[in-house]
């Protein structure tokens, strides 16, 4: 991996640069124009560096802060599963030894395939369904507590009465 100090200490050397060129520009003032001309050209371009410089700090700055997200969600994916939880509707399901205390949830599978940690949370309750609803995507899911038994989730025959 590059090491940002690189890009720093190429911007410290840019604006040193642009320092002694500006003192140059002075100094030309008594010579002819072509040559103030070149230094203008030249103050113009290094100028034009050290912005391009700055924002590729910023985008690298941004893709380490980007990598570190996408390791943490790798190491928390480890602790669900996708589950079943009514014909055809699937989220994933925190597994029961991975808890830490946690109450058993649910998260949205679409965000999850999206590399976002979302939960569901419960929106509506029905007659033999409940509805949760995705807090980031806003998708919502509905539950039937009449689906086979097979494809329900731990838990979820609990949840009717919740
Ligand atoms: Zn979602």
């Amino acid at each position: 991996m590059i090491d940002p100090a690189i890009i720093t200490t190429g911007l410290s050397a840019i604006s040193g640069s642009i320092d002694i060129l500006k003192k140059l520009r002075e100094m030309a003032k008594s010579s002819g124009p072509e040559m103030q001309e070149q230094i203008a050209d030249l103050l113009d371009q290094l100028i034009t560096v050290k912005i391009n410089q700055s924002e590729l700090l910023d985008k690298f700055r941004d893709m380490g802060a980007e990598l570190e997200r996408l390791k943490s969600f790798e190491e928390e994916k480890t602790r669900y599963q996708l589950t079943e939880v009514s014909d055809g509707v699937v989220v994933y399901q925190i597994k029961e030894d991975a808890r830490k205390g946690e109450p058993d949830h649910w998260l949205c599978a679409n965000c999850f395939e999206e590399k976002v940690k979302a939960f569901l949370l419960k929106s509506h309750n029905g007659t033999g369904s409940s509805t949760y609803m995705c807090n980031k995507c806003k998708t919502n899911i509905i539950v039937r507590y009449d689906d086979p038994a097979p494809k329900r989730a731990a838990g979820v025959r609990n949840r009717r009465f919740v």
